[in-house]
């Protein structure tokens, strides 16, 4: 047994990041600068999208993207259920209804087919999830919302680097959001990214990260920002500081290399789960190219593996294992529960039959193929039925 934790995501932080943010933190100018603003390029040039605006998380990028669309009590906005609870939660607080949509059972994502059939004349925007780093099927939404004249914002928070069927790399077209958070495929400590290729949007969203002024905290060869800045609309405050932006740029210099090692772990774990009984990887959706391998996620059904979801991953814990959800769906947690009244849904056994079942296994670059296997071995060890086929 492992001596040594191994947990479920570990950020890959070089000597490189710590000299970028130590240079910052030196440098005299640690918030909103020239570090964002690179950052912000870099974005855009790989991408090829006309706006790129740093923010304190995915959550401040999706906010600033309800707030800009101008969501609110009366709107419905459609969503899947099994999500972060973050978009969810803010369609909520905006005074809008949330209305979830079932997702495919073995990719975790929405139709066309299923978010067109939810959609009603109350229905201002639509937020599909690329769902562990795959890509989900965007094409079909797209014209389906520009008929409507509906918005479509992209959770693309496990999606950075994602490249579509065809060649289309997340983020390229349309409005999407992406997460730095720690466990994400890139960090920045904290932090988000809005990407449109909506300039007017872009404009508006970058003003109003930074109390709705009509300037930036911080503009090119001024050090600051100039002191009459006017209020345009009152805005948030959700500027990614400098010292993170660093980070997160450097990060996304080395984006292929980390995916790459992601995609070789994750292909050691589809080898030798395979036909391990009970436990279900999930398969990739034909809209997938490049899967970026934010998550490795395994279903564990009790009546096949012999071992519940919940025992399963006190097993690993047992075994100095760490393991996450992604996610209980969003319907599920409390508050929902009490608030029937404040959400609408389609049916959602597939949602559920995942959110019950749902685990993710460790993955992060710096794992070495004896650690995927100290985790192989741990599950042969848990899960009573792999007794069965190998007696
Ligand atoms: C992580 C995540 C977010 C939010 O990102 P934060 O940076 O943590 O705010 C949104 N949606 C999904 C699907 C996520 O996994």
């Amino acid at each position: 047994m492992r001596t040594e934790f191994l947990p479920f995501a570990r950020p890959s932080i070089s000597e490189e990041d710590v000299a970028a943010v130590t240079e910052t933190l030196r440098s005299g100018w640690i918030t909103t600068g020239a570090g964002c603003a690179d950052f912000e390029d870099a974005v855009c040039r790989r991408l090829g999208c006309r706006s790129a605006v740093t923010v304190t998380s995915g959550t401040a990028a999706m906010h600033l993207a309800l707030h800009a669309l101008g969501i609110g009590p009366g709107d419905e906005v459609v969503t899947p259920s099994m999500t972060w609870v973050s978009t969810v939660n803010l369609i909520t607080l905006a005074g809008a209804t949330p209305v979830f949509v079932d997702v495919d059972r073995d990719t975790l994502m929405v139709s066309p087919e299923s978010v067109a059939a939810a959609v009603t004349n109350r229905t201002k925007a639509v937020i599909p999830v690329d769902f562990a780093g795959a890509a989900c099927d965007i094409a079909p939404m797209r014209k389906m919302a520009s008929e409507r004249g509906i918005a479509l914002i992209e959770d693309a928070a496990h999606a950075i680097g994602t490249v579509r069927t065809g060649g289309e790399e997340v983020g390229s077209i349309g409005t999407a959001i992406f997460s730095l958070h720690p466990i994400k495929t890139i960090t920045s400590g904290e932090g988000g990214i809005l990407v449109t290729d909506d300039e007017t949007l872009g404009s508006r969203i970058r003003q109003l990260r930074f109390h709705g002024l009509g300037v930036d905290a911080w503009q090119r060869g001024q050090q600051g920002r100039a002191p009459q800045s006017e209020v345009l609309e009152p805005g948030m405050k959700c500027n990614l500081p400098d010292m993170n932006a660093v980070l997160g740029h450097r990060q996304f210099d080395r984006l292929d290399t980390l995916i790459d090692r992601r995609g070789d772990i994750a292909k050691r774990y589809q080898e030798r789960l395979h036909g391990m009984p009970g436990i279900q990887m999930l398969t990739t959706s034909p809209t997938t190219d490049r899967h970026s391998w934010h998550l490795c996620i395994v279903r564990v059904d009790e009546e096949d593996a012999g071992i519940s979801r919940d025992a399963f991953m006190q097993g690993l814990r047992d075994r100095n294992i760490g393991s996450g959800i992604h996610f209980k769906a969003v319907h599920t947690h409390a508050w929902y529960q009490s608030h029937a009244d404040l959400w609408r849904s389609e049916p959602l056994p597939n949602t559920n039959w995942n959110s019950e079942r749902i685990c993710s296994l460790p993955l992060f670059p710096e794992m070495t193929d004896a650690d995927v296997d100290d985790v192989i071995d741990a599950i042969s060890e848990i899960v009573p039925a792999c007794e069965r086929v190998s007696a």
